[in-house]
């Protein structure tokens, strides 16, 4: 299917080509160099957070946090249920054992209550939680943090999503102990590929940089007393990625003025639908522009392909993973609210090139498609 419109294309807009072109001239294509550390720096100042690890993916992000934090085969690690899988691949890397948690419907994304259920439930104490700020809005953090705290559980953030969303003025991804963020081709920014760990403790952020590069030992030689990853970020990548960076207040900026324009021109129907929350004294980046039909005639999926014939991509909200084959022998608890969020709800294109004009086409699509139903 060739898409007019695209779900959340890149947008270059910004010094990345002059910058990529710096990268030629001194030849440090790769690995690291001078942008990879400009990169972390950057990220460090914006998140406000203590230490920062450039990454070729915030899976591998993820996948560090957990190794260094000495999670191993058969502990218990708790995860939002509504999320994509690459939040829950690092627990598999690990050998460990996901157990999902479902959301609530003022934020979409994990429900305290129902994290505080679980821990009481479960035979053995869970190690971790990833909790993922979905779509780029806030998570219930400071409950989710108190819980965590009150029990010993380590908390990681799943960030990907949320570069540029902030919880009571602090960055998302700047209460857990650690966090990862993605730059994948759609995120908010992105590098081609890439992402970042964000952590807490110096030594740990240490060790996860030692595992990131093949755990080579500080010698002449090749000497291994450990394994590591091929992990790390290259020196083009990093160039992309600090030029993306220094237009992030833009991108949330307009990816929120997106999202006002959708919410207008589907006022007529606002009875029918409900858009992803925003919870209170946050200010979410609308990465996506997501909504769920309050109708059950409406059909997500019949949606989806209504928009794809007339060349516009959209998409399901990510299906949970209690509901996925792959962990269908894996314990959850739930509630019945991301599964009701993902048969009813849609993420609409978010990108931050599109133009007023181009929302009011697609919402004028949405009011056709929802009269035919
Ligand atoms: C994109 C994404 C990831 C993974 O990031 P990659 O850079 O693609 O490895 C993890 N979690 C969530 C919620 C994501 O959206």
């Amino acid at each position: 299917m060739a898409f007019k419109i695209f779900l959340s294309p890149p947008q270059i807009c910004g010094q990345e080509q002059r910058y990529v072109s710096d990268v030629f001239k001194s030849n440090y294509i790769a690995p690291l160099g001078a942008f990879v550390n400009r990169f972390e720096e950057d990220i460090k100042a914006y998140t406000r957070s203590p230490n920062a690890l450039a990454l070729n993916a915030g899976t591998a992000a993820l996948h560090l946090a957990l190794r260094v934090s000495g999670i191993r085969k058969g502990d218990i690690v708790l995860a939002s249920s509504f999320t994509f899988i690459g939040s829950i691949d690092a627990i598999l890397y690990q050998g460990a054992i996901p157990v999902f948690i479902d959301s609530d419907l003022d934020s979409w994304n994990l429900d305290p209550k129902l994290l505080l259920s679980a821990i009481n439930a479960l035979p053995k104490k869970p190690k971790a939680l990833i909790l993922t700020h979905l779509y780029g809005q806030c998570a219930k953090v400071y409950e989710i943090m108190e819980i965590c705290k009150e029990h010993g559980i380590l908390l990681i953030e799943d960030a990907a999503e949320s570069l540029g969303a902030f919880y009571d003025g602090r960055h998302s991804g700047s209460f857990g102990e650690f966090s990862a963020l993605s730059f994948n081709g759609n995120k908010i920014i992105t590098c081609g590929g890439g992402g970042m760990l964000l952590g807490k403790d110096k030594e740990k952020m240490e060790k996860a940089r030692f595992y990131s590069t093949q755990a080579r030992e500080n010698l002449p030689y090749y000497e291994h007393l450990d394994y590591g990853y091929n992990y790390r970020l290259s020196n083009v990548c990093a160039a992309i990625g600090v030029g993306q960076l220094e237009q992030i207040e833009q991108k949330v900026a307009k990816r929120r003025e997106i999202f006002k324009w959708y919410k207008e021109s589907l006022s007529q129907i606002e009875h029918k639908l409900e858009f992803m929350p925003e919870i209170p004294n946050s200010r979410g980046n609308r990465w996506l522009s997501t909504l769920r039909f309050l109708d059950y005639k409406i059909n997500p999926l019949a949606l989806v392909n209504y928009l794809a014939k007339e060349g516009i991509e959209s998409r399901p909200l990510w299906k949970p993973m209690h509901l996925q084959p792959l962990f269908r022998d894996s314990k959850s608890f739930v509630n019945g609210v991301s599964q009701k969020l993902f048969e009813s709800g849609i993420c609409l294109p978010s990108g931050g090139a599109l133009e007023k004009n181009d929302i009011d086409l697609i919402s004028s699509l949405i009011l056709d498609f929802i009269k035919s139903c």
